[in-house]
C-alpha cells in the first residue's frame, strides 16, 4: 500500500482536527491560502499556535490552510520555515 502524502485542509476544520487528534507525531505546515512560498511555517502537530484554540479569528483553515504530514511528506515544500516555538533549536 502506497502511504498517503501531505494532505492539505482547507474550510475544513473538522477534517483538519480530525487528522490532529489521528497524527500527533507528525507536522502540520501553516499557510495562506494562496499557498505562496514564502510564506509557510512548519510546525510540530501539538504546537500551541496550530492546536487547541484558534488564535486567528475562529477558524484553523480558512485564511489560512494547513498542510499536514510527515516530515519526507513535507519535503515537498522546501520553503517552510521551521516554527521557533515548537521547532527552534
Ligand atoms: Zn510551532
Amino acid at each position: 500500500m502506497v502511504r498517503a502524502a501531505a494532505q492539505i485542509f482547507i474550510d475544513d476544520d473538522q477534517g483538519y482536527l480530525a487528522w490532529q487528534a489521528a497524527h500527533p507525531d507528525l507536522y502540520v505546515i501553516n499557510a495562506k491560502r494562496s499557498l505562496n512560498p514564502n510564506n509557510l511555517v512548519l510546525h510540530r502537530t501539538t504546537c500551541r499556535t496550530v492546536s487547541g484554540t484558534p488564535t486567528r479569528g475562529s477558524q484553523w483553515t480558512g485564511p489560512y490552510v494547513k498542510i499536514c504530514g510527515t516530515r519526507s511528506d513535507l519535503d515537498a515544500y522546501p520553503t517552510a520555515r521551521p516554527c521557533r516555538i515548537c521547532l527552534g533549536s
